[in-house]
């Protein structure tokens, strides 16, 4: 095994005996990136120079023995989190040559346990959809099937720690933007949560159900990583003050007596069998590991695509107002007056998925609107996150498939936004609960595509999702498998 081709936890053991350094492993992450991402194009700008300097301090470090979670590990940001200094574009024309005066906390976290960035990933313009297609800077492609999409919106994140080309990696999920794509490319994805991890220095896309959270090898990388990110920020107003356990604690714990929900709304008509199969199978595995599986309901699940698809856009067209040509990026040129300048800037500035959410979004806020849509589909919400509230009485957690069907093809859903927007149908219900979920590989479709399952757990119970994707992930044994790049 080459040093890019391991978890954290591996290569903090090399580090700690003394066999590798960061340089050393900074190199190796490089390399592969140099092999492989002219086919993947998992990143939209690199920090190589600042990765070797960082690598050199780390260095310096070992040789110390200060050694923190993360030191001289490689990570990739997603490009919607601020990183001081370096090109934040949030994969939009209008944030082309954006560079922030300042990290976003989670970024300053990362860097306090000694974290390496590599650079910043491609994703869907301000995070808006499920295939990393809608990027002003290009398609990445899935590290398994070239001809496929990463899902998204969070693609490159998940494409650059399935292709080696970093050691873990950050993302954003709002509806499914972490879970989806760990799914699609074969990688964990943990979607914390909301308040557990600082938004602070997070693009804004829609406040009420953002989270930052990690991609990684493993679970026990996740739960290392978990471990630095989360916790309160007094600058975030939603972040909570609240302990934060050690995730790695819960890795070893297995899951005898442990209730498993299957909510009975989640397996519908358009679900690809393969997924059926391979969660029917899951299923299996964790009762043969001591755990019990128990139907649960889920009844508000039919409202919930609708409910976001209020919510989401109208937060979004309020966050996305300060794009204006004035304050931040790109500015249209020949304008007339400062009303010209707007309109052109914001035109030529987004693409054509964002304007429909800033148009879609506007009207459910518009005067006389506002109590039909906003206000109705916050009440809905309210419900849907009653259904999680009486469902956790029954269980301790629940088993849903990530995604409904694995990869899909490049363009094959670009001229149909609803068939897109069903790619989320069972991630989105947890982000407006506000509770977290884990996608954890299950298994592969006969092509060698492979397919995610998603455990949910009740608010800040992130320990017991690790706890059984641990367990799980053990069993299962898909790790040797690799895409062939
Ligand atoms: N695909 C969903 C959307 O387009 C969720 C995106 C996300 O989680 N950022 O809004």
């Amino acid at each position: 095994m080459e040093l890019h081709q391991l978890t954290i936890h591996e290569l903090q053991k090399l580090i700690r005996s003394g066999k590798v350094n960061s340089s050393d492993i900074v190199k190796s992450v490089f390399k592969r990136i140099d092999a492989v991402e002219g086919s993947v194009h998992a990143y939209i700008s690199f920090m190589k120079e600042y990765a070797f300097e960082e690598a050199a301090k780390a260095d310096r470090s070992i040789r110390e023995g200060n050694i923190q979670a993360l030191t001289g590990i490689p990570i990739a940001l997603k490009d919607i989190v601020c990183t001081k200094g370096f090109l934040t574009t949030c994969g939009s024309r209008i944030l082309y040559n954006y560079i922030p005066p300042y990290d976003a906390t989670v970024v300053e976290k990362l860097k306090e346990a000694g974290a390496v960035f590599t650079g910043k990933t491609n994703m869907d313009e301000f995070a808006m959809g499920s295939s990393t297609e809608t990027s002003h800077f290009g398609i990445t492609k899935n590290p398994w099937a070239l001809d496929r999409i990463p899902g998204g919106s969070s693609g490159g994140s998940a494409a650059s720690v399935a292709a080696d080309e970093c050691i873990a990696s950050i993302g954003s999920d709002t509806g499914g933007s972490i879970r989806q794509p760990a799914a699609l490319c074969g990688v964990v994805g943990m979607k914390p949560t909301y308040g557990r991890v600082s938004r602070y220095g997070l693009i804004a896309f829609a406040s009420s159900l953002d989270q930052i959270g990690p991609f990684t090898k493993d679970v026990e990388d996740c739960a290392i990583m978990m471990n630095v990110i989360a916790g309160y920020d007094p600058r975030e107003s939603t972040s909570v003050p609240l302990d934060v356990p050690d995730y790695t604690a819960f890795l070893s714990r297995g899951i005898d007596g442990c209730k498993v929900g299957i909510p009975k709304e989640y397996f519908i008509e358009g679900i690809d069998p393969e997924v059926t199969e391979a969660i029917s199978r899951a299923m299996k595995a964790i009762e043969g590991l001591g755990a019990s599986c128990v139907e649960i309901s889920l009844p508000h699940t039919e409202y919930c695509l609708a409910v976001y698809y209020i919510i989401a856009p109208a937060e979004a067209s309020s966050n996305l107002a300060r794009y204006d040509g004035v304050k931040y990026g790109f500015r249209a040129e020949d304008c007339r007056d400062l009303m010209d300048m707007y309109k052109k800037t914001r035109s030529a500035g987004f693409g054509a998925e964002v304007k429909r959410r800033i148009m879609i979004g506007t009207y459910a806020l518009s005067s006389g609107y506002y109590d039909a849509y906003y206000k109705k589909a916050s009440q809905v919400r309210a419900l849907i996150k009653r259904d999680f509230e009486e469902a956790f009485k029954d269980c301790d957690v629940i088993l849903t498939p990530t995604s409904p069907t694995p990869a899909f093809k490049i363009g094959e859903k670009m001229d149909d936004p609803l068939q897109m927007y069903l790619s989320d149908i069972f991630t989105i219900s947890t982000n407006l609960a506000g509770i977290p979920g884990i996608s954890v590989p299950c298994g592969f479709t006969r092509q060698g595509l492979p397919i995610g399952a998603q455990f949910l757990a009740g608010h800040f119970e992130e320990g017991k999702l690790i706890q059984i994707a641990s367990a799980f992930e053990k069993h299962a044994n898909l790790k040797q498998r690799r895409p062939d790049l």
